[in-house]
């Protein structure tokens, strides 16, 4: 399969790792947004938000579980945010389900356009 997050599980594409279990991997965002910008992917192929079902959501309470570890891992010290962007209003770029961790810096409030 052509994806991208898929090859850095693989490790056919480097990637700098915060984590690594059998079910999940967390690595250093490319272009960070924050001092400590980590992403936690399943190792298992879902492709986003929308393709979360009662099959497939263990993985994701999984992932929730260690986000806490992660988080300090990456060098989350003192507070992070988790985002996952599902579709293109939400700008998602790579098709496979992914949680953004941000944190090192006091983050803006606002991440929604005002209304
Ligand atoms: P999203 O816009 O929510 O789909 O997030 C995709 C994220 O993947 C972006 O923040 C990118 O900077 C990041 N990204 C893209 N390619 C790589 C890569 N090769 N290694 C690490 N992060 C990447
Ligand atoms: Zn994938």
């Amino acid at each position: 399969m052509d994806c991208l997050f898929c090859k850095i599980i693989a490790g056919e594409i480097p990637s700098t790792k915060v984590y690594e279990d059998d079910d999940m991997y967390a690595f250093r965002d490319i272009n960070p947004e924050a001092p400590c910008h980590v992403l936690v992917v399943p190792k298992t192929h879902i492709p986003s938000m929308d393709g979360v079902n009662a099959e497939n959501s263990a993985v994701v309470a999984k992932i929730f579980e260690k986000i806490p570890e992660i988080a300090r891992l990456g060098g989350c010290e003192n507070g992070y945010r988790v985002i996952a962007n599902c579709g293109p209003d939400a700008g998602q770029t790579v098709m496979h389900l992914h949680f953004h961790i941000l944190g090192g810096t006091v983050l803006p409030i606002h991440i929604v356009p005002e209304k």
